[in-house]
């Protein structure tokens, strides 16, 4: 069966086909500035690529460019869309709804729109992608992949924010993490890797432009870096990551700002970028900078392995026990400079790289007497995506 994954934002939407007889990727495209005057469509089919500039004014026009991209003559890959036997849509935010992927309905729109004040940016435009599609495709099922449902299974001790309790009962304000997918993905392929499903404790760290940490054990999580947003946790491209509260407060009052623009500065303006003093938020930049000794770059990457690095020992602590570190996504699955920052110092907690291995970046990475395994196990969200899919679609 052919799937198709959307992942529908604010004003992009990208997609992939995937054939899941043989989990091969068929075509992968994205649809940029929506809404937006000089909005495009990019697709590519192996070495086949498909360009346009074109008025994309909604995402249901977004979405008939996707089908036009896909079913081409010259450089598309299927002949029309009936070759499509499910989709399957990425959604950020399930809340405590959904505790796993689920066929979309009536009433799991409902749910999905009811979670919006938990995700105003993402939710609606998830949901407007999965109506566009739908308007589209209206007799193939669809299903909803949510980035929370993997985090669903922390305990109480891990969700609850230290503040007046009717704020969780009224308002479901507490942790729900985020990037489920990814670390469902990789911590199923790292617990299968070491051969031990039924007992293990591993953390996963996601970095990436967005980075999130989980503690994972016996293939449940316990905790997550993020929280109520994706705010919360490491430093990553342009958010800060965790900080004391009482800031919001204290910038809004210099800078006579509304708490809301003080929260879309630490989201869009922090980590990286704000506190290399513009250089980049991309890790490339900065461990060049650090790499030439340039304080930008030395104070940011400090700041960001430091952290990490006291996030693993935290899990280590609340799970009582570590078998694996896995890295995954952009930085972890790349930088081997990244990852030697991070575990400086662990003897204490049983990690020792191999910085032979780390440098190939290979699968398992750490010395032979580390106690604990390091791993490099590439994420596949899109994949993860596509099984949940196939597996819901098939078992109606
Ligand atoms: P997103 O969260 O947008 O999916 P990615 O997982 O693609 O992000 O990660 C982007 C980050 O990965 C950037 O900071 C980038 O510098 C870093 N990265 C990507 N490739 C490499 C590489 N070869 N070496 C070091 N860092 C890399």
């Amino acid at each position: 069966m052919n799937i198709l994954i959307i992942n529908a934002g604010s004003s992009s939407l990208k997609y992939q086909l995937i054939d899941m007889s043989t989990e091969t990727l068929l075509a992968k495209g994205l649809c940029e500035r929506i809404g937006i005057e000089g909005s495009n469509i990019t697709q590519k089919v192996g070495e086949k690529k498909y360009e346009r500039t074109l008025p994309l004014p909604d995402h249901a026009a977004a979405f008939e460019a996707v089908v036009a991209a896909l079913t081409d003559a010259e450089n598309g890959v299927i002949a029309d869309m009936s070759s499509i036997g499910a989709v399957g849509h990425r959604v950020l935010h399930g809340g405590a709804d959904f505790t796993a992927s689920a066929l979309i309905d009536g009433p799991v729109l409902k749910a999905i729109e009811d979670n919006i004040p938990l995700g105003p940016l993402h939710n609606p435009a998830n949901l407007t992608g999965i109506l566009a599609c739908r308007k589209i495709m209206p007799d193939v099922p669809m299903v909803a992949v949510f980035d929370t449902a993997f985090h669903q299974t922390m305990p109480r001790r891990a969700y609850l924010y230290g503040i007046p309790y009717r704020y969780y009962t009224e308002w479901k304000l507490r942790r729900y993490g985020f990037h489920g997918t990814s670390h469902r993905f990789v911590s199923a392929e790292a617990i299968r890797l070491l051969g031990n499903p039924a007992h293990s404790k591993v953390v996963i760290c996601h970095l990436g432009n967005g980075s999130s940490m989980s503690a994972v054990v016996d293939g449940r999580c316990v905790d997550t870096s993020m929280g109520l947003t994706p705010l919360e946790g490491m430093l990553m491209g342009t958010r800060s990551g965790d900080l004391d509260p009482a800031v919001v407060g204290v910038i809004g009052e210099r800078e006579g700002m509304a708490a809301q623009d003080v929260v879309t500065m630490l989201n869009k303006k922090s980590g990286f970028m704000g506190l290399s003093d513009g250089l980049s938020s991309d890790w490339r930049d900065i461990y060049a900078a650090y790499a030439q000794g340039d304080d930008r770059g030395v104070r940011t990457a400090e700041v960001f392995a430091y952290r990490i690095r006291k996030y693993i020992g935290s899990y280590a602590a609340a799970m009582n026990g570590l078998d694996a570190v896995v890295f995954t996504a952009g930085i972890g699955e790349n930088s081997a400079d990244a990852r030697r920052l991070i575990l400086e110092d662990t003897e204490f907690l049983g990690i020792r790289l191999d910085e032979e291995k780390n440098r190939r970046n290979e699968l398992y990475i750490q010395a032979a007497d580390s106690r604990v395994k390091v791993m490099v196990v590439p994420t596949n969200e899109e994949l993860a995506i596509a099984r949940d899919t196939l597996e819901i679609v098939s078992g109606q």
